[in-house]
């Protein structure tokens, strides 16, 4: 059997992400008691941001999709780099806001806005992207008692097609999101609605996320620069500046690697739909998970190991609190999982077969099935990658587990002491959650 160690170009998992965990274990942070954290790589962010912005011209602006990770330490990093946020409730605009995003690089995408929201966001006076013809007309209403300040449009869905997960496609036929364009009668009436209301300034399109192919990605959006052109051929002038091109870029879940790359994205988009790289637009990008994936990781400690059945399982304190998609879902969401030692080093015995189960009590609460890995035993540590989005920044209260704690490292020091990013949720806080 093949053991499991580092080789120079199949890396399991960074030095710099050994350290962290290295680090935690000594110095107490993760324990018998605190078993389970969270870790996001501050360097990685810095890195990642440097990668996006200099893969794409200065006239386009890069916006973190705050769902992806909402917590309050992480969206400040994301800041200090430059990027806006993108939000979808008042929950998120709020969490921006108070993370020092300008309200001119805050984007509102909720697809079910009432009323009251679509006044908190036109007061707050973020860009607003409008879902539907019915919304429009709320839009349009308060935009007549008050000129907006910030830009406006509508989110389009060209229905070009879906990528390999189906819960993660936008850009279906029958998509819940935005204004299906190719539906009788849809891009005349919106053309005309452009015409009739100069305040309509910008367009918005999500056409994917994990799994969808780049080039489909750049074919959606090549209509969507179609349908601006002629917006704006038919009004007269350049009416639509802005052109919001979503989020989506896929992630490499299988390796260290990180691939595609946004100079990839950005080449593929340069060819199919070169207007957007002429100046003449003001170009935003919506990206979530391509962002903050890979700068995060889960550590949790393997509380026992046993044997059921002739299947070996290594029962650890990370599980659907932590990684609900994964749990729910694991054909489209598989996580990479290493195996560590009590103290934290990368254990190089050889490969077994066995399921990485977690603490909740039901019986898909895995996290790996079968998974060839190092003999995992009481007091080792599993290292679980690509989950600084939508993992352990989105907890679910399965049997009321708290939030883990989250801590910072920067990648280029081992002996740098961990920042706190999250502190443990208590109990008390817990119970004050679900109420
Ligand atoms: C979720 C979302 C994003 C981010 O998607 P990723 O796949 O994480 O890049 C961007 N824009 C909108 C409107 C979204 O809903």
């Amino acid at each position: 059997m093949i053991s499991q160690k580092l080789e120079p170009n199949e890396a399991l998992t960074s030095q710099a992400k050994i350290d962290a965990l290295k680090n935690a274990i000594s110095s107490g942070l993760l324990s018998e008691e605190t078993p389970l954290a969270g870790f996001v790589d501050l360097d990685g962010i810095k890195r990642t941001v440097e990668s996006l912005m200099s893969s794409f011209p200065s006239h386009f602006s890069h916006h973190f999709a705050v769902k992806a990770n909402s917590i309050n330490g992480v969206l400040k990093a994301l800041n200090a780099t430059g990027l806006g946020a993108e939000v979808a409730s008042p929950g998120e605009l709020a969490q921006a806001l108070k993370a020092g995003f300008d309200k001119n690089k805050i984007v509102f995408d909720e697809p079910a806005k009432s009323k009251s929201v679509v006044k908190l966001a036109l007061e707050a006076g973020v860009n607003l992207n409008i879902d539907n013809f019915e919304e429009f007309e709320l839009v349009k209403a308060l935009v007549e008692q008050n000129p907006p300040e910030a830009n406006l449009g509508f989110r389009v869905n060209p229905q070009i097609g879906a990528g390999s997960i189906e819960a993660m496609s936008t850009a279906t036929k029958t998509s819940k999101f935005g204004v299906p364009l190719e539906d009788e009668g849809v891009r005349d009436k919106l053309i005309a609605l452009y015409q009739q209301h100069s305040w309509l300034n910008s367009i918005h399109s999500h056409v994917g996320s994990q799994g969808c192919p780049i080039p489909l990605m750049a074919e959606c959006i090549a209509q969507v620069v179609k349908l601006v052109e002629d917006i704006n051929t038919a009004v007269g002038h350049q009416q639509i500046k802005n052109i919001n091109i979503g989020g989506g870029l896929t992630v490499n879940f299988g390796s260290e690697e990180v691939f595609p790359t946004f100079e990839t994205y950005a080449q593929t988009l340069a060819r199919v739909v070169p207007q957007l790289f002429t100046g003449e637009y003001r170009v935003l990008t919506e990206f979530g998970r391509s962002i903050m994936a890979k700068n995060g990781f889960i550590a949790a400690r393997v509380e026992y190991a046993k044997v059921s059945g002739g299947r070996k399982i290594a029962i650890s304190h990370g599980g659907s609190q932590v990684a609900a998609r994964s749990t729910f879902m694991p054909n489209a969401w598989p996580l990479r999982i290493t195996a560590h030692d009590t103290n934290g080093e990368l254990k190089s015995t050889d490969l077994v077969k066995q399921d990485i189960a977690g603490p909740c009590c039901f019986a898909g609460d895995l996290l790996a099935k079968n998974r060839l890995l190092p003999e995992l035993s009481r007091d080792d540590f599993i290292m679980v990658h690509e989950t600084g989005a939508y993992y352990f920044s989105n907890p679910f209260y399965y049997n009321s587990l708290p939030a883990p704690p989250v801590y910072g490292f920067c990648g280029n020091d081992a002996n740098q002491p961990l920042s706190i990013i999250r502190k443990a949720q208590t109990i008390e806080e817990m119970m004050a959650v679900i109420g």
